[in-house]
Formats: C-alpha cells, structure tokens, sequence
C-alpha cells in the first residue's frame, strides 16, 4: 500500500524542481479545498496528478457512516486504508439559524484504533488495542470532518479512541501540520490533548512548544476509586499523576481541565467531590462534570439528577467551577468507541 502524501516529508513528494510553485498549489487543495483525491487538483498537469497517485494515497480515511443526533452532533464511522474503523465526532456550539455555519465547531479526533488502558466505563478499550494511527491519519480525520462540515473545524480535541498520549511522537507531528501556516493553521490554544493520565508524558508534552490545552481524565478523588476504574491509576496513582499536571499548567500558564465521568455509586459521593475539590484547587482547575452514558455490555449507570446535583454543589460551596456537561449527541453512540464497535459487531458477529 502507498503511504499518505501527509506521512511522507515534502521534500520527498519529488514535485518537478523547475516549478517550485507546485508544493505551494499542492498544499492549498490538501489544507484549503480538503480534496480527498489529486484527480480533484485541476490545476495540476494531468501526468504530474498520475505520478502522485502512483506513488501516494491522498485521503487518510474514507466515510462508512455519518450518525446525526437531533443537537447537530455528528459522529463519523471512517474506514483507514487497512480496513479499520475509527471515529470523529463534530459538535457544533450555539448552532446558529443556518446550522453549523456561524457557530463554533469542535471536533473530537481519535488517535488509536482501540486502546490499550482499558478503563472500565469505556467502549473504545473493550476490544483492546490495534494499532496507533500516523500523523497523516490524525490529520486526515480533520481534513476529511472539514469536507463534510464544509469549513475547518475550529477547535480539536484528542479526545476520541485511543489514549494520545501513548502514541506522542505522531501525535505531535499531527499537531504541527495542525498548527502550522503551510497546514491547516489552527491556533495551537484551540487543540486540547486529553490523557487517562501517562505522567511522564504530560511532563514531555509541558516541554513541547505551543500553548496547547491539557485535559485530564480524573473521574475518581481518590486512588482508591481510580484504581477501580482506570487501570492506568496503578502504574501513575494520583501522587505521581498531579505533579506532572502541576508542571504542565506552570509552564503552559494554562488552565488545565478535569474531566469526571460521573457514574452512580461508584464516584458521585459529596466524600469523592471534596477530594476532586483539593486537587483542582491545587492545579487551579476547572472541572467538567459528564453523567455517564450507557454502554451497551457495560454494568454501569448514569446517577441520578439529585446525586448529580447534590455533587455539584460541593463544587459551588469550595468556590472551584465546575460544570455539567449534558453530553451532545446522547442520543447518539455519543461515547467514544460505541459506533465503531456497533459496526464491527454487525459485520463480525461472534
Ligand atoms: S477512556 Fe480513553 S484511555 Fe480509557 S480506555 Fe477509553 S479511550 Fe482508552
């Protein structure tokens, strides 16, 4: 199989030296007219497209199945050039009269297909880990997500299938073709990488240039709890987990977001708040509160709306801001890994 044009350095996509202008039209149909095709690139000579499309892929992912919720939410099913199935979701904010067009658009990139760290509530870690997805694929959901959306997502979030942190080095290179002024040119403040928690990588990715956000994937206030539910919690419990958070917000000089799956009698206790109080005081946090989303062949349940109050308010009482999140598109597979896994399920039944 021919590698993706993204995966390969520009200087060697062998573009005729006389015509330096041709890298320049090449990267506007990539980043500007997300083609997903060089016999689209009607600017090019047709034996130069040829050439390309003997020596590389242009679309990193094709479209299986586009799932629309009644919010606009859209979750994408996309088919990788091997045959695996991953997931985007779009998400409109304040969707304007004319759909999504005035409004912010966040898109949730996956950086895995599956994931290794298996935490319990999850639907994208019950068929484990596959592989890691190069920069070329990260980016391609993006391109991919802008050609249905018709316009560039403003805000991303690695917050989709697979844990980002664990696939770093692609990651990053995604991220500079992300960020960059020759790629898509979204500032690096509107990208926010999500982590169950991989310390030593948080520490890595303070030392990366750009003003990136973090999010993490507390969901317990106590190692207890956490161990529970994320098995990670044992190789980096939380004393090794908030100094690492602690590094990145100092040199970031970023606010860092806790993100608390809330699930009933399992970690909505006030005793389980004020423990996620102290560490969100120390890390100057702000916490995203998201009752938890059935998953089909998983025990747990979402708490109910007194339980969820009841939690908030111990926020609202220590001055720490803390929202709830009303999932978009909960009446869609919202919860990552659902669709993909609906679909393979139906094509491979066990
Ligand atoms: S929550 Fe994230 S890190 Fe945990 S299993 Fe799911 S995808 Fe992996």
């Amino acid at each position: 199989m021919n590698p993706l044009l993204l995966d390969v350095p520009p200087a060697e996509w062998n573009l005729p030296p006389a015509e330096p202008w041709r890298e320049k039209q090449l990267r506007t149909w990539v980043f500007e007219r997300f083609a997903s095709s060089f016999q689209e690139m009607s600017n090019l000579p047709v034996p130069l497209r040829a050439d390309l499309a003997a020596r590389f892929r242009m679309a990193a992912v094709e479209t299986v199945k586009i799932q629309g919720s009644a919010d606009t939410t859209r979750k994408i099913l996309w088919r990788l050039g091997d045959g695996s199935l991953l997931e985007s979701v779009l998400i409109p904010a304040n969707p304007g009269r004319d759909g999504n067009r005035s409004g912010r658009l966040t898109l949730c990139v996956s950086s895995q297909v599956g994931c290794a760290y298996g935490c319990r509530f999850c639907a994208s870690g019950l068929d484990g880990w596959r592989r890691n997805l190069t920069a070329g694929e990260i980016v391609g959901q993006v391109l991919g997500a802008a050609k249905i959306a018709g316009r560039r997502p403003d805000n991303l979030v690695f917050m989709g299938m697979g844990e980002p942190l664990a696939n770093l080095p692609r990651l990053r290179a995604a991220m500079e073709m992300l960020t960059s002024p020759e790629g898509l040119g979204i500032g690096a403040r509107h990208l926010t990488v999500s982590t169950s928690g991989l310390a030593p990588q948080i520490e890595e990715l303070a030392r990366v240039p750009g003003q990136f956000r973090l999010a993490l994937s507390l969901h317990a206030g106590t190692n207890e709890t956490r161990d529970k539910i994320m098995p990670v919690n044992r190789r980096y419990p939380l004393e090794k987990l908030i100094p690492a958070c602690e590094s990145f917000a100092r040199a970031k000089r970023k606010m860092i977001t806790l993100e608390y799956i809330l699930i009933r009698d399992l970690n909505d206790s006030p005793d389980e708040a004020r423990a996620v109080v102290r560490h969100a005081r120390r890390l100057h946090a702000k916490v995203n509160l998201i009752p938890y989303n059935t998953v089909e062949g998983l025990p747990y349940e979402r708490p109910a709306e007194p339980a969820i109050r009841r939690f908030q308010m111990v926020f609202r009482d220590a001055g720490v801001e803390a929202t709830v999140r009303r999932e978009k598109g909960h009446d869609i597979d919202a919860a990552c890994g659902q669709l993909r896994l609906r679909e393979e399920k139906a094509a491979f039944p066990s």
